[in-house]
Formats: C-alpha cells, structure tokens, sequence
C-alpha cells in the first residue's frame, strides 16, 4: 500500500502486501504442509469443530493492458528498465481517466500497484508540459519518504520533487517553492504551511495539474471532515490563480469509494474498483472459539451476582457514553463474564500446533500485551511437549529497537525462528512476506487491515493459510457467521461529515485570513456554510462588507486538524514532578479520576489529585492488585430531526442531540479474579456534548404484540443498542469507541421506547449518518449476530458491552432479537 508498489506490475504472481519491492522473499526452509492438510489437523485438535468457515481464495492472474498511447517513450522505458513490462488493467483504466482530466479514485487491494495509476498522468503530463506541477498528498510523513524515494529513483528530468514538511530545513523551502514541480507533503502542511504562505506558492498553484490524494481511506470521521475543507482551500486558491488540478485519489477497497472521495473533494470522482494486479492463493479459515461448559466459564472473572456495593439502581436510560476504554485496553473484555475460551488463548494454542509442524507462522494480536500473552503461552506449551522447542517463538512489538526487530524477521525468514506474535503489520518490515501461515487475532477492523496482515502469508506459487480468529465482540461473531461480510463486495465505508459545524466554522476562518469569503465560496464549501459564517460574524470573528466577509483579527485562528476533545491533560509524578504523558482531555474523568490506576509503560500508577482546571493529574507509582472502572450517567435530549422514516409502530430518525454525561463513580477489582471490591463515589462536573445521532422509536404496542413484557423492555432495548454499535463497523470505518448509546423504555422527547446511537465527536463525524442511509443492513447484520451466538443469555460476543456505564444490567438476548425483528419487519428495505 506504501510507495513504490511498482513491483506488482511485474507480471509475477505476488501476494497483497503493503509494499512489495521485488525479489525480497528469503528461500527460508523447505515448504511446510498444504494449507488444507493443516488445517485439517488443526481443527481435529479441540472437541467440538471451531471452524465455521473456509474459503479457498485462488490464484489470480494478472489482466496487463496496453501503456497508454498518451505515455511518453520516455516514461514508458522508464518503468520497464524497471521490471514493469506494462500496466495492470486498473492502473491503465484510472490513468487514462485521470489523464482525461476526470477526478478518479482508485480503490483497489494493497499493493496493487496503485502508485503506477497516479504516476502515469503526472510523470506524463510534468514530461509534456515543462511547467506543469504536482502536489502528491499522504496522511503520514513515512509515506511521502517512501514516495519520494520511488519518483527519485526515477530520474526524470526536470521533476525535481522534493518532500515539503515539517522537518524540510528553512534554507531549503524556498528552493522547493521555486523549483520542484513533484512536490510531496501531507494534510497539515497544506493547512497550516502553505496555505497560509499562498503567495509565496503562488507560481507552483497556478501551474497545478494533478493533485495526489493517497492512502485517502484514512481521511475518515472528524479528521477526515478536517481534510475536506483543507482541499477545498486548496481548490479555491487554485481558482483565483486560474488553476483547475485533477485529483487523483488512492483507496483501500471499501465501500463506495466514489462518494467518499467526493465527500473529500466537493468534485464528482470516478471510481475504478476492478483489481486486476495478480495474487497468490490462500485457504482462508474462520475460527470462533468454543464456548466453555457452564461451570467452568462462571469460575473465571465473574463480577459476583447481587453486588451491593455498586451504584444505586441503574438509572433509567441505560447509556453508553463513547468514551474511554476502562483503564488501558488490552484487546481483552477483562471485566466481562467469560463465556468463549479467549481469542488470545485459541490463537497461542493454534501457534504452539503449527509450530510444532514445523510453519513458519506469523500470528497478528491487537495489543502489546495480547502479543506478549500469546508468545509466552505458546511457548510454554511447546516447551512441555519437547523441552527447547519454545525457544523458537517470540513476540516482535513497537518497543524493540529496529536492529532487534530486523533479527527476529531474519531468524523468522530463515527458520530459525518458527513463530512470531506480533501487534500490527505496519510495524514489520516490508520483506517479512512469504510465511507458511498467518494467524489473526480478532477482526483487525477493517477489510484492507485484515488483507494487509493476509498477505504476509505464501510464498510465490504456493497456497498459504490464514485464519482469523474471532474475539469476544458481536462484530467478530457476526463476521465468522457472514464470510460473504468479508470475502463478498464490501460494505464498510469511509465516512466523514465536512457539514459538521465544529469544522465548518473554524475551516471557514482560516479560509478567510487566505482571502476574504465570497458568496461563491459559500456554495464551494457546501452545507451549512452560510449558517457558519453568520455565526462567525455574530462572534465578531468575521466583518462583512461589499466585497465579502473579511478575517477581523491580526492572528491566525489556531486549528488542529488532528485535535479532539478539549485541551490534553498532563500526567505528572508528584514526588518527581515528571511529565509521564498526556490523555485527552475526552476521557480524562475516565482514565485520570482521583483513585484511578494508570498505567503508562506497563507502569502502574496511582492518581492523587485530578486538577481540571490546570489540565494537570497527579499520580504516585504504586501497583496495586486492583484495577479501576469508571461509570458514568448519561442524558440525552433531541434538539432537531434531520430527516425520519415513519414505519408504522416504527420510527427511524437522524437528527441533532445534545448528550449530558458524567462519570459519577468508579469500581475497583482484583485484577486476579475480576471481582469487585468496592464502588466509590466521584465528584467530577458533568460534560455536554451536541452531536448527531440516529434512533428509532417503537410502540409499547407492538413490543408486548411481539411478546417483550413491560419489564423487560429496558434490558431489550439495552442489549439490542449495545450489539448495534458493535456492529456499526462493519457499515463505517469507525471503531466501537467513536460512538456512544443510549436506550430507554420511554424517552420525554420520543415518548416511546428508544434506542439512541451517537456520534462521539462533537457536531459529529458521519458515523450515525452512515447507519441512518443503511438501518435495514446495519440492523439486520446486528439481529444475526445475536442470534448467531450459542450463548444462553447473552455474552460479549453478543450483547454485552466492555464499556458498558451501567455493568451490562438489565440486558435480555432473547427480547433484544424480538426489538429487533419488530423494527425489521416494518422498516422498508
Ligand atoms: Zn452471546
Ligand atoms: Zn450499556
């Protein structure tokens, strides 16, 4: 997915790898069992059959095409003194688009060589036209590096590109402005460095003619809202110098990446999604671990039944904020009643079994701690059945220094080392490729991570295996249930809402310091943007006069594109006065209250004091064998309806709310056994947040028609919200903690039954957009979930949640699946 992706243009099988420079696959020993032989022996290992699923995904031969007539000789012999002999279908197709000057997204697998798509027409047109310039886009500094590295290794005369980012030295950014006509950089330069300095980079805008937006499935939800506005920005200096770029956007697969990248742009964007590149075979496996006998799953970190310490009666609604992990998220429910052998257990055993055979396997956990937990049971496993033989596995995670991560992928790649556990493929070098197997550990939560860390497995010309194994999650559940949610046409979007007026307002005053607002620039940045700039006026940010409404102040508007939830607050040690690190200010009464254990580098300390109006937290070392959790209350009004699907019994709206929240108190528990030791009371003020939301209402009516008692309603309507937002990702490309819940038997706004799902982020991020335009699909997908789970009365990988304001109390499975089938029945399709 990174740079020079070229190598995929070889027209030799390859694998979907993040970068895949040629010939870098080690020889390593000689080849392990078939794939299908493995996992035969794998899954008689356990009582009853974990597998729910296998999917032989088959080699792929590359479609080539034609260089494109347009492609100057140069060009062309360029790349095949490079090893590519011709283009890949796809590549060719977005290349001749973009070269006709329409904005295109390419959408295609990592490491189909999306680069060549957009180098073509660049490379060609900056070849033709010895003015013309590029301006190339990538969400991090690394990548444009890489970037940079590939189009340098090029040699073209005259590009002269040149990365332009934070780091660039003074003396050389004049050069740069003068000179290069490639010129690399990310979103926040463009914000807040040559935006701002248009002038001076007003030779390279007027002569701009493509303008590169890669990896852009990355710019989601507030972030990506952000973005939005930062390329409308960009669009409308190249306006007033005269200059109309073509965008040429590069995308994981996803769903409908034509609509996302005009969301990005504001233009009309063509979407190329036929991956053409070629692909090695892998027999992919879903594995849902087995539930445990009853006995032995209520031995294992149960919060003990009737716990009178905890908190009054849970208040009426049931809500949960979207916030905060409890404490630090291991990748693991610890405080939720175990039902399923873990994950992480399931995934050592599986490393210790393919070990053992002699796999070179690379096993993908989402946590440091998962990582660590895994290799070391996997060990010792290995090491009671031959003494030794644990020595061949190890875990590889962010803290080791590059050398030593470099040793272990050579040990691995030469088999001397079997198995590696691992936290994120991004850390691993681009050559780790070629391993027999490649276990996943839970859903990585999105389709192009999940491919990503895939694609590590097989070498050339021989099949690999996969397997995913699904987490305690009603998403994970849902996903090992629904192969065609994975191995069919993609559904999860990338969203984002640049109507959002926590964005729009101050995106319009930087605008403004660039040059006074016009009405024509009101209709460029879309929706909303009358009302914002009103509201600047109102402020006294802003002074219309006849030419248009200018900037009233002499300082730039501060505004991180990045920034969320208030001002960062510090961790400071007392007896030191050291700065361990920052928590944002969002969930700060969570992880930070006085009582709380913090932990920051597998350190444990204690908060003495949490002073918020200093943005300051005082903590002591000190390892106590507790854990802390915090709860909070939450409250929710609407204050408008966007837009509503009247359904009979059933409501479904999107709209505005504002939602109250705060955390009233905190459990401590032994972090051996998961019980609760005490419930003490906070003193912490309460927090309003306006967002979007959707929600839908039914009638008391045709709940008891459905057989859900008055009394169960709440347990209901709570459990069917808390598998709804686990199951949004697989809609959005947003993460269970973007979005909050809350669920009531009568709402004083609603006057029904209610389940609300919000956005998170202030004036929200495009999350409860996304589940409004697909409900049906969304909640459909959420029904199967809980119904698919062999659990009796609900688990974590159906409706209970890990950050649950009200310890998963009331829930009921069963009338959660009635809530949900009354909606279905009336909601059109
Ligand atoms: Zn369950
Ligand atoms: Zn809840």
């Amino acid at each position: 997915m990174t740079s020079n992706d070229f190598s995929s243009a070889h027209h030799t099988p390859r694998h979907d790898l993040e970068s895949s420079p040629a010939a870098t696959v080690s020889a390593g020993p000689g080849p392990g069992p078939a794939p299908a032989d493995l996992l035969r022996r794998l899954r008689a290992r356990g009582a009853g059959d974990p597998v729910t699923h296998v999917e032989r995904v088959p080699a792929r031969a590359g479609v080539p095409a034609p260089w494109p007539s347009w492609a100057p000789e140069e060009l062309r012999a360029t790349f095949t003194g490079r090893g590519v002999t011709a283009p890949w279908q796809h590549q060719a197709e977005a290349a001749n688009l973009a070269y006709e000057g329409q904005h295109v997204v390419v959408a295609t697998g990592t490491a189909s060589g999306k680069s060549l798509a957009y180098q073509l027409p660049a490379l060609a047109t900056l070849l033709a036209d010895p003015r013309a310039t590029v301006l190339y886009l990538a969400p991090t500094k690394a990548l444009a590096a890489d970037q940079l590295r590939a189009v340098t290794a090029l040699e073209l005369e005259g590009v002269r590109p040149a990365c332009y980012d934070g780091d660039t030295p003074r003396a050389e950014r004049e050069w740069i402005r003068r000179h290069s006509r490639f010129v690399l950089t990310n979103p926040d330069m463009l914000h807040h460095g040559i935006l701002p300095g248009h002038a001076q980079w007003s030779g390279f805008l007027r002569r701009l003619a493509y303008v590169v937006i890669d990896e852009c499935h990355t710019y989601r939800g507030v972030f990506g809202s952000h973005v939005a506005h930062v390329l409308r920005r960009l669009r409308r200096q190249c306006a007033r110098f005269g200059a109309t770029p073509v965008f040429v956007l590069a995308s994981a697969t996803s769903g409908d990446p034509a609509t996302a990248a005009g969301r990005l742009t504001g233009l009309p964007v063509t979407a190329v999604t036929e991956d053409a590149s070629p692909r090695g075979g892998v027999t992919f496996a879903l594995w849902e671990p087995p539930l445990l006998p009853p006995d032995t799953g209520s031995s294992l970190r149960v919060p003990p039944p009737g716990d009178d310490s905890a908190p009054p009666a849970p208040p009426q609604p049931t809500g949960d904020s979207a916030s905060p992990a409890p404490s630090q998220p291991t990748g693991d429910h610890d405080e939720l009643r175990q039902v399923r052998r873990s994950a992480l257990r399931e995934t050592a055993d599986l490393l210790a079994d393919t070990v053992a055979e002699g796999v070179r396997t690379l096993a993908f956990v989402r946590s440091r701690k998962g990582a660590e937990v895994v290799a070391a049971n996997a060990r010792r496993s290995l090491d009671d059945a031959v003494p030794g033989l644990g020595d061949r596995v190890a875990a590889y995670r962010g803290g080791y220094l590059r050398e030593e991560r470099r040793e272990l992928e050579r040990a691995l790649l030469h088999g001397d080392l079997l198995g590696l556990a691992s936290t994120n493929a991004l850390e691993l070098g681009v050559d780790l490729v070629g391993l027999d197997a490649v276990l996943i550990c839970g859903y990585p939560g999105t389709r192009a991570s999940l491919w990503q860390q895939a694609g590590r497995a097989g070498r050339s010309g021989q099949e690999a295996l996969a397997v995913l194994v699904a987490r305690d999650d009603p998403l994970d559940t849902y996903l090992v249930h629904h192969p065609e949610a994975i191995f069919g046409a993609p559904v999860e979007a990338t969203v984002l809402d640049p109507a959002n007026p926590y964005v729009l307002a101050p995106q319009l005053a930087c605008a403004a310091v660039e040059a006074p607002l016009t009405p024509a620039d009101l209709v460029l940045f879309g929706d909303g943007a009358k009302e914002a700039v009103d509201q600047l006026v109102a402020a006294g940010a802003l002074r219309q006069r006849p030419t248009g409404w200018y900037w009233r102040h002499r300082e730039r508007p501060e505004v991180d594109l990045r920034g969320e939830g208030g001002a960062p607050v510090c961790v400071v040690e007392s007896s030191t006065g050291r700065l361990l690190g920052t928590v944002d200010g969002g969930s700060s009464h969570f992880l930070l209250h006085p009582g709380a254990v913090y932990l920051h580098q597998g350190v444990s300390y204690v908060v003495d004091d949490l002073d918020l109006a200093d943005g300051c937290a005082l903590v002591h070392a000190e390892e106590p064998d507790w854990s802390t959790h915090a709860r909070d209350v939450t409250d929710l009004s609407v204050v408008s309806v966007r837009s509503y699907v009247d359904a009979g019994p059933v409501g479904m709206f999107l709209g505005e709310v504002d939602v109250t929240s705060q955390v009233v108190s905190y459990q401590r528990r032994r972090i051996a056994t998961g019980e609760v030791i005490d419930t003490r009371p906070l003193d912490l003020p309460t927090r309003e947040l306006r967002t979007v939301a959707v929600w839908f209402t039914l009638s008391p009516q045709s709940l008891t028609l459905a057989g859900v008692q008055p009394a169960d309603v709440p347990g209901a309507l709570h459990a069917a919200e808390h598998a709804a937002i686990g199951l949004l990702p697989l809609m959005a490309t947003c993460d269970r903690w973007d979005i909050g819940g809350l669920s009531t038997a009568v709402h004083p706004d609603t006057e029904a039954p209610t389940v609300f799902v919000y956005d998170g982020h202030p004036g929200g991020a495009g999350f409860a957009e996304r589940a409004y335009g697909t409900a049906s699909a969304w909640l459909r997908a959420t029904r199967d979930a809980i119904v698919e789970c062999g659990c009796e009365t609900g688990c974590p990988s159906c409706v209970q949640s890990p950050k649950c304001g009200n310890g998963n109390n009331p829930l009921s499975k069963p009338d959660a699946i009635r809530v949900l089938d009354v909606v279905l029945a009336n909601l059109p399709q």
